[in-house]
């Protein structure tokens, strides 16, 4: 049940994915999800340590672009320093937005990583699309109006995700 809300992985923070682990995926592709994914939802900009970890990436040849539910403004002002290609109001978990993006940086689903913090947006996006879902845990504890009923249901779907992890023997912890 739910399986379809599962994610690939489930990971601490995403600096755990380096371009190695992405590249030996075989994926060329990582779409971020900005508020509490990479940042809080009032810091508007990457910091030093998430720039230093966006050029590892595209060092590596890997492709990296956001994806974002918020307004145009929250995208454009948070990629601008990284020169990062963007869509907003994504209308995640619809995949419309999603394939935009990857016509806009001509990339494909099956080589694309999605990382996200919450499983009904990001993760569901990612899996309805065919990409690869990881999710994050989320940086702050403090949540967006809009987004904050969602998380006990969240929590229900993660205790039975690892529980699942668990007996079928995750790959990842
Ligand atoms: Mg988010």
């Amino acid at each position: 049940m739910f399986r379809f809300l599962y994610p690939n992985e489930y990971i601490s923070s995403v600096y755990e994915m380096t371009a190695e682990k992405i590249k030996a995926l075989g994926i060329d592709t990582v779409v971020f999800d900005i508020d509490n994914t990479l940042v809080p939802y009032w810091v508007k900009v990457p910091d030093k340590k998430l720039m230093a970890y966006f050029s590892s990436l595209s060092k590596a040849g890997i492709r990296t672009a956001v994806l974002s539910n918020s307004k145009e403004e929250r995208s454009k002002v948070f990629c601008a320093p990284v020169r990062m290609p963007y869509v907003y109001r994504a209308g995640k978990p619809g995949t419309k937005g999603f394939k935009k993006l990857m016509d806009k940086i001509d990339s494909v689903p099956e080589r694309t990583l999605i990382m996200g913090d919450q499983i009904f947006t990001d993760v569901w996006c990612a899996n309805r699309a065919g990409a690869y879902s990881v999710l994050v845990k989320q940086v702050s504890p403090k949540d967006e109006l809009i987004t904050a009923p969602k998380r006990p249901f969240e929590k229900i779907i993660i205790k039975m995700y690892l529980r699942y992890r668990r007996k079928n023997g995750g790959t990842y912890e």
